[in-house]
């Protein structure tokens, strides 16, 4: 222990207590410029990456930019290399191999290539009162309220009965028409105004209103047949194409920088691209890195982690399999001395809603990334739960490399909650800890974050992936 001159105040409180910095406060002119130069291919990519698959397309683009090539099973690899792995074109997993064996653990930030939305049903056309409309399923917790009344795209794939792979994306470009949920004016919501919240607008009256003009002389349900047509017209699709068919509607704007002091970025999709983002640029930093690095955007986190593109599938711990084997290492034993960032974003302190949030554990905007020891509701339940020692390895890593960061809470105790992908991979016997970006308005159709702290989550994956020890 250090000696300290119990006499002086400015020292014991310099000494003993932690620091909360405010990062537009604290960082240097030269620090926040490159913050708010990062943030601007950030914007980019929010911009062209809406959807999971979009998201993974994007990420293996800009990789392929960085000298990755795609895995197989069997290469032959060395320290250096630089690998992705493509599943099914919703979930990627990349690699920069350490100089390091196997044997001492790989290490590894997962962050989700998916977002709320609304989802196209099955068969989702159809024609009311000379109106049409797309059926929906929403996917993910989502106000439905938030949903209504906002300029909606439709993005995603329908692939044909032969195969073909037809792309479909309507209003992105400003030339497009745009789609909508209609909400009832004020003056006719008496009734309305007195459902629960939950209920203001239903999960049923997510209808997106699609079109209305009719084919002339066309007979019932020309409205549809119209819509029909400019479909078969752009796309070759018809109705029956839905079926097979991922088609997902979200905000129809782009990222904008948010505050006149432009400080923030206001976008859809920021949960989780904006742990995406500097995942894949941390990664891309990494040259030869002691440790095996390995970046994983993982699909269907907003419904549970769930199917083969998910954290619960088994494609994570395959490809650490595979690689184990080829180097003839156990696979346990890698498993066993790996390290895990679940870098997904967390609810910052809104002062807005000061009753939610737990004064000196919630995390909060401008203060850096925040680190959760665990997440989950009620009693804690349903997280992985970080352990201390990890903890003081990263709390070294990130003042060692300057990067600013904050502990904290989603919210008080029982007033809700929320899950991360986290513990899926710390089921895989690997120390997790969820570490991401704090975030204002999560899973609404124009998600809040400062730019400095995404630029802070950047440097935290970049000493993370950099780490030279296991301790
Ligand atoms: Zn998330």
């Amino acid at each position: 222990m250090n000696q300290i001159d119990y006499t002086d105040n400015e020292e014991l409180k310099s000494r003993l207590m932690r620091r909360k910095d405010e990062l537009s406060e604290t960082l240097s002119e030269d620090e926040m410029r490159k913050a708010y130069d990062y943030c601007e291919p950030y914007k980019s990519f929010l911009n062209s990456a809406k959807t999971e698959r979009e998201t993974v397309e994007e990420a293996i683009r800009l990789a392929a930019d960085n000298g990755f090539i795609p895995y197989e099973p069997d290469m032959e690899l060395k320290a250096g290399d630089r690998v992705y792995l493509n599943n099914r074109g919703k979930a990627v997993i990349l690699a920069v191999i350490g100089t390091e064996s196997l044997s001492e653990g790989v290490s590894m930030v997962v962050a989700h290539s998916d977002s709320p939305r609304l989802d196209l049903k099955p068969n989702p056309l159809y024609e009311n009162n000379g109106l049409a409309y797309l059926d929906t399923h929403y996917y993910g917790g989502i106000k439905k309220y938030q949903w209504a009344a906002v300029p909606l795209a439709l993005h995603g794939v329908v692939i044909l009965k032969d195969g073909t792979t037809i792309n479909v994306t309507i209003g992105e470009d400003p030339a497009d028409p745009v789609l909508c949920v209609t909400d009832l004016p004020p003056h006719l919501s008496v009734l309305q105004m007195k459902r629960e919240a939950s209920e203001v607008i239903k999960g049923e009256e997510l209808d997106i209103l699609t079109g209305i003009n009719h084919i002339k002389g066309a007979g019932s349900d020309s409205v549809k047949l119209n819509v029909l047509k400019i479909l078969y017209e752009r796309y070759g699709i018809t109705e029956a194409d839905f079926v097979s068919a991922e088609l997902e509607a979200v905000p129809a704007y782009p990222a904008r920088d948010l505050g006149l002091d432009r400080g923030m970025i206001g976008a859809y999709g920021n949960d989780d691209r904006v742990c995406a983002f500097p995942t894949l640029t941390a990664l891309f930093s990494a040259k030869l890195p002691k440790y095996t690095a390995v970046a994983v955007l993982a699909d269907k986190e907003e419904v549970g982690s769930d199917g083969c593109t998910g954290a619960q599938s088994s494609f994570v711990k395959d490809f650490v399999s595979d690689l184990c084997e080829n180097a003839k290492c156990p696979v346990r034993q890698c498993l066993k001395k790996s390290l895990c960032i679940s870098a997904d974003v967390i609810t910052a302190f809104d002062p807005i809603f000061p009753e939610v949030g737990s004064v000196s554990n919630s995390t909060y905007l401008n203060r850096g990334v925040a680190i959760t020891k665990y997440r989950g509701l009620r009693g804690k339940a349903e997280t992985g739960d970080a352990s201390a020692e990890f903890l003081a390895m990263l709390r070294r890593i990130f003042d060692e490399n300057k990067v600013s960061w904050q502990p904290g809470e989603a919210g008080k105790v029982d007033v809700g909650g929320g899950k991360t992908l986290g513990r899926f991979i710390s089921n895989l016997n690997i120390d997790t800890v969820d570490i991401g970006v704090p975030l204002l308005s999560m899973h609404s159709p124009f998600e809040v974050v400062s730019k400095l702290d995404v630029y802070m989550a950047h440097k935290a994956f970049t000493s993370f992936f950099d780490r030279d020890c296991f301790c």
